[in-house]
């Protein structure tokens, strides 16, 4: 649905119509998103914040009207709890950083899980090199969902912070956060959820979700490149130092001592990306032209049919096969490379990923190096999985 917006979904790629499956790494952007960008350099480009000319407040009122839009489209409370940051891997340095400086000391504990990407994984690897914290790791049961029970068994007295994937970005498998937030809250444990594969593709509401941090990327939602969201409760937010220095995160510099600015500033150093903010608001403003429910339903039913295509492909076997999953599919072919898959499938114009996906660990317990990767958005369609499908017949065919 909805194709004519994405202008690029017309190209041809080695000759062939492309079939665009790589949605998980970066959405297409609508023809809207593209001329917003060319509009604000066109008519609304000067620097935010401070500025008494009328270029400078229009820009500041655009991009402060954006964090009010992100606000709204995760219903936070307020808007100064959305902050501004390149993108999901960002945002989870920046709660690493000052979360860590706040409350966590030596021997503390944080909890994430097997299935996360590396940008939920490696900074809190670094943070227990350097903190000396540990670093406890969810197991996942053989069909891709999280184990519940090994969750628990990891909750002590030390437990600082749960940090967990909202979807998977290799299973698919959409974890039950609200439980689990519910339950490290009854030990007033507070949770950071990664929220890059499922804000693009189901309806999120912190508040209801009750959650602690959430953090996504405006590049896999339809927005630009280098735009990205944290949203923390106040209470946090309030409570952690800044994560780096310099303009806009002050109130007052003197020789001696540096007043902080108040939230959000307080973490936003330097010139944001004002034009991609802005940018961002847009993909959302057609996010909900369309309704994120209706693209929900439209993703299932792909990855339904997908699904069952696929596991009629001989040799195919799916990672991944949680009863609630997002529009993700991991596969491997019988005596194929996964690398060799990819290369062979974009001969015929069909771009999926390959590899580990930024989810070693997960690889590590699957006991397996890769796997060919195709990942779903709304304006993907049947046609286009069939044509996937017959690519790794003929593929498979060929390696074999
Ligand atoms: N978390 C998950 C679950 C992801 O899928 C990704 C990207 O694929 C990231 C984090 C990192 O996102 P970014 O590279 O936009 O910071």
């Amino acid at each position: 649905m909805h194709r004519e917006d994405f202008p690029i979904l017309e190209s041809r790629i080695n000759g062939h119509q492309l079939v665009y499956l790589d949605n998980a790494a970066t959405t297409q952007k609508p023809l809207s998103v593209i001329q917003k960008i060319s509009d604000c350099y066109l008519h609304h480009n000067a620097n935010v914040h401070r500025g008494v000319h009328f270029l400078s407040q229009d820009a500041t009122e655009l991009h402060e009207g954006a964090r009010r839009r992100v606000q709204r489209f995760i219903n936070a409370g307020s808007s100064d709890e959305i902050v501004f940051t390149r993108g999901t891997t960002e945002s989870i340095n920046l709660v690493a950083s000052s979360f860590s400086e706040a409350f966590l000391h030596a021997g503390d504990e944080v909890i994430v899980s097997v299935m996360e990407h590396h940008s939920n994984f490696v900074p809190w690897q670094l943070l227990r090199d350097r903190k000396g914290i540990r670093l406890r790791v969810i197991d996942i049961h053989e069909d891709g969902t999280l184990n519940l029970d090994s969750f628990r068994s990891l909750l002590s007295s030390r437990t600082r912070l749960v940090c967990l994937s909202h979807t998977s970005n290799v299973l698919g498998t959409v974890n039950s956060v609200g439980d689990i937030i519910a339950e490290a809250h009854s030990h007033d444990i507070p949770v950071l959820i990664d929220g890059a594969q499922s804000v693009p593709h189901l309806r999120v509401d912190v508040q209801a979700l009750d959650c602690d941090f959430l953090v996504f990327s405006g590049h896999k939602i339809y927005g630009p490149t280098g735009i990205g969201i944290l949203y923390g409760k106040r209470r946090w937010l309030e409570q952690m130092p800044p994560y780096q220095a310099g303009g806009e995160m002050i109130e007052k510099v003197t020789l001696e001592k540096t007043d902080f600015n108040v939230l959000p500033y307080k973490f936003e150093a330097g010139t944001p990306d004002f034009i991609g903010t802005v940018a961002l608001a847009e993909a959302l403003d057609y996010v909900d032209s369309i309704g994120i429910d209706t693209i929900a339903a439209h993703e299932q039913s792909l990855l339904d049919y997908a699904t069952s295509q696929l596991l009629a492909v001989p040799g195919l076997k799916i990672y991944g096969q949680a009863a609630h999953k997002a529009g993700v599919i991991s596969f491997l072919v019988d005596g194929c490379h996964p690398y060799d898959m990819g290369l062979l499938l974009d001969q015929l114009g069909i771009a999926v990923r390959t590899g580990h996906h930024c989810a070693d660990p997960l690889m590590q317990r699957l006991g397996i190096t890769g796997t060919v990767r195709a990942s779903f958005a709304l304006y993907n369609t049947r046609e286009e999985v069939d044509t996937l499908v017959k690519g790794i017949d003929r593929v498979a065919s060929m390696l074999r």
